[in-house]
């Protein structure tokens, strides 16, 4: 299996960067960086209220902006954001279906499915996030992931999209999951649902040498980074390895 050129990187900054916070960050570590972080397609997920003022800050750099979450429709639906509004304030990339999400708002596969289709519809990347729980096997957390992703075998057809693979367990913590349990998931994946058109990442607890150790065992496109692009020499190492 060949992983498809050049690979990619994305980050969220989740609800942990108000609006200050944001702009100090694209200020002092993503804007210095932009043009290694444009070559890897980098983008960075925000908070619907941060999207317009970081695109506006980040110009035409190169480096992209993406949003955490949206709705499947617009109309009255007070309180949510859809996927065309998204693409309307210049995002190319939404994430769907986070861990987070998952857990905090019990979104389950039926309504990220329509979230997915929306977000397509609306031209925009879906980043579709998908991982077992709690920790499994390799064949048990591939079994899982594939049924998560089969939206994507649906509805994904000649449309690009991401699917980012970070186990629930994983997310935060100290260390992700061994590079032979992901190559295990991704080779479910690429069984699934092809290569042609989708592109896969690895998330969770992603630190300088994550990449590294997962590319020896198997293809990955990318990895997201979450805490360690908050951290200036972090973010550089770990981009540096792409
Ligand atoms: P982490 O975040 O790298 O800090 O574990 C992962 C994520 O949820 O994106």
């Amino acid at each position: 299996m060949k992983a498809l050129a050049p690979p990619l990187t994305c980050t969220s900054t989740k609800m942990n960067l108000g609006l200050s916070d944001t702009l100090r960050w694209l200020d002092d570590i993503v804007l210095p960086h932009a043009p290694e972080l444009a070559r890897l397609a980098f983008f960075a997920c925000l908070p619907h209220p941060l999207l317009t003022v970081a695109r506006a800050r980040l110009g035409d750099c190169g480096v992209g902006v993406g949003a955490q979450n949206c709705w499947f429709e617009g109309g009255a639906v007070t309180g949510e954001v859809s996927a065309d509004l998204l693409a309307e304030l210049g995002c190319r990339h939404v994430m769907l279906g986070h861990a987070e999400r998952r857990r905090l708002f019990g979104e389950d596969d039926d309504l990220i499915a329509r979230k997915v289709a929306a977000a397509l519809d609306a031209g925009l990347v879906p980043l579709l996030c998908v991982g077992e729980d709690t920790r499994l096997g390799p064949e048990d957390a591939a079994r899982h992931v594939v049924r998560q992703a089969a939206v994507l075998a649906r509805l994904g057809a000649g449309r690009p999209s991401l699917v980012l693979y970070e186990p629930a367990w994983a997310i935060g913590g100290d260390h992700g999951a061994s590079p032979g349990h992901a190559a295990h998931v991704l080779e479910a994946l690429h069984t699934a649902l092809g290569t042609a058109h989708t592109r896969f990442l690895y998330g969770g607890s992603v630190t300088p040498g994550t990449y590294t150790a997962l590319r020896r065992a198997a293809p990955w496109d990318g990895v997201a980074v979450g805490r360690a692009a908050q951290d200036p020499g972090m973010l550089h190492e770990v981009t540096a390895e792409l």
